[in-house]
């Protein structure tokens, strides 16, 4: 049956709440996409292990953006049109346009030494640290080390100069709720693009949603049809994001998440397939 919706979403600070990591304030309005057959595709920069334990706490069985687009990985049999990837992996077809890891982590040292400014990879973080830091439990902060396509890292000091010393190297730079990144071509909004356009194959009609909380979020909000930003924990709006068609959702993370998805689907309830449109 094809689509008539499609929803991404950012996981910290968004889907889930910035220091508990909970999602049960969103509960409503994930039953209503479930319940409508509204894809929910997670896009993080997140690693794959981490949303695979998203995926099976929600009961998600879609795709899913890891790394802040690097990795586009699509459960095999889901689409049934074909459509190009790059290699099969776990039961996935995964499309990767991230940098490798090891690459990036050289320019980062590489802009330290040069700027003389301190930067804090997630891979020099030990295990506790990366648990003081993030807040997540054990098995959590294990899953966020292992990554493939970028490296979350701090800045103690001029983040403006290190900013344009990575760009100056031909990378690019993002910032998340909690973390820098640094990144080879990739971001949200490429990932967005590419699955957009493979579920258009089977859903022609199909209409996005993304919601987001910080700059990471732009390039796929950009991309949506229909955008929508959450309040940061602290109450206000991230002013890194800012678009003309932009929906600011009443409330903070997953309560955000909730009272924006709700109100805007609300109104297509029962019309959610292109079969049943009006
Ligand atoms: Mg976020």
């Amino acid at each position: 049956m094809p689509y008539r919706f499609l929803v991404f979403t950012d996981l910290d600070g968004t889907l889930l709440d910035h220091d508990t990591y909970s999602f049960d304030a969103a509960l409503p309005a994930l039953r209503l996409l479930e319940k409508e057959n509204i894809p929910l595709v997670i896009n993080t920069s997140k690693s794959r292990g981490e949303i695979e334990m998203y995926r099976s706490l929600l009961g998600n069985r879609h795709p899913f953006v890891s790394e802040n687009g690097g990795g586009i990985f699509i459960p095999d049999g889901y689409f049934s049109r074909k459509f190009r990837y790059g290699r099969a992996s776990d039961g996935y077809l995964v499309i990767e346009s991230g940098t490798s890891r090891e690459t990036l982590r050289v320019v980062l040292k590489s802009v330290a030494s040069e700027t003389g400014i301190r930067l804090r990879g997630i891979s020099d973080m030990s295990l506790p640290e990366i648990m003081e830091v993030t807040g997540l439990d054990e098995q959590s902060a294990r899953l966020a080390m292992e990554r493939s396509y970028s490296e979350p890292f701090l800045i103690y000091g001029d983040e403006e100069e290190v900013v344009r010393k990575i760009v100056e190297k031909g990378y690019n730079h993002t910032r998340g709720s909690r973390f820098h990144h640094i990144l080879g071509e990739n971001d949200k909004g490429k990932a967005v693009r590419i699955l957009s356009g493979i579920y258009r194959n089977e859903s022609p009609s199909i209409e996005s949603v993304g919601v987001g909380d910080s700059p990471n979020d732009l390039p796929m909000l950009k991309e949506v049809d229909f955008p929508i930003l959450v309040r940061k924990k602290s109450g206000i709006y991230d002013s890194g994001c800012r678009l003309e068609n932009l929906t600011l959702a009443d409330g903070e993370g997953p309560d955000g998440f909730n009272s924006a998805i709700l109100k805007f689907f609300i109104k297509y309830e029962g019309k959610t397939s292109t079969e049943n449109r009006i």
